[in-house]
């Protein structure tokens, strides 16, 4: 029923019937108990809703809502429907969210798949070679001079994206590099007072492509980065040189002995 439509003032006689609203939301509460009675509101003509407030300790700030109806001209009160619904101060649960928006790194478990969607911006199509014809057959004959073919390419082939169906965008490269560069990049506080970068450190292992001019794994077990992709800015005190780039501690100048004052013995 539309708000136009309900009367402001509540029935006379669904107003007062407060003790067979509550023995209904009490049925409906068993065996937890129901609070005071909060208000009553007309929905209609001859029919109110009681709000009682939620004494389950579960439920704090909901309310029990209690329709009683009445027909036209009768004198005897009907109830309508019992629900429990959240106050102002409920306590509820958050908002849901798909799977999709919830899912953090690291939550990804032994057996889990997670399908990359079609229009991933992470992702980009590669050259599969589904589609390239057969070598020697007579459409690749007519192939223009200069065209790019997959085995031509021989293991090139493959770090170019080439036999894969999707390869990383420039904006999935790009999101990577930013993640990596903040976890494993020299702003960090073990770079910072690190002997030196990963740069000159003989246990990184460049990457290939494009990254490389900024990226490379760290191969070195009791490196922190172990294993990681670190910024070639990145550094630590296991850099395979740190113990010739570790300040000499300063020596102790040669004592001075006075001839002038004591003979020497
Ligand atoms: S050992 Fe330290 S300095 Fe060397 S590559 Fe690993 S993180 Fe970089």
């Amino acid at each position: 029923m539309s708000a136009a439509t309900r009367s402001r003032t509540p029935d006379r006689l669904c107003a007062d019937a407060v003790e067979l609203a509550r023995e209904a939301a009490e049925d409906a509460a068993f065996p937890q108990p129901v609070g005071p009675h909060l208000a009553v509101e007309a929905e209609g003509d001859r029919v109110a809703t009681h709000y009682f407030e939620s004494a389950d300790p579960a439920y704090r700030g909901w309310r029990w809502r209690v329709t009683v109806a009445r027909a036209a001209r009768a004198r005897y009160v009907t109830l309508d429907e019992v629900s429990l619904s959240p106050g102002q101060d409920a306590l509820l649960a958050p908002e849901w969210l798909p799977w999709s928006e919830r899912l953090r790194p690291g939550d990804l478990g032994p057996g889990d798949l997670l399908p990359s969607d079609a229009d991933d911006l992470r992702l980009e199509p590669g050259i599969s070679g589904e589609d390239e014809a057969p070598p020697n057959s007579a459409v690749a004959a007519e192939d223009a001079p200069g065209t790019l073919r997959r085995a031509d390419l021989g293991p090139l082939a493959e770090e170019l994206g080439m036999g894969r169906p999707r390869v990383l965008s420039r904006f999935g490269l790009r999101e990577a590099a930013e993640r990596w560069e903040e976890n494993y990049g020299p702003q960090t506080a073990m770079a910072q007072s690190a002997p030196a970068s990963c740069l000159s450190c003989g246990f990184l292992v460049p990457l290939t492509g494009s990254l490389r001019q900024a990226f490379g794994v760290c191969a070195n077990e009791y490196a922190p980065a172990d294993g990681r992709v670190v910024s070639l800015g990145f550094g630590c005190g296991a850099h395979s040189e740190a113990a010739s780039l570790i300040p000499k501690p300063a020596q102790p100048a040669p004592p001075v002995i006075d001839h002038v004052g004591a003979d020497p013995l």
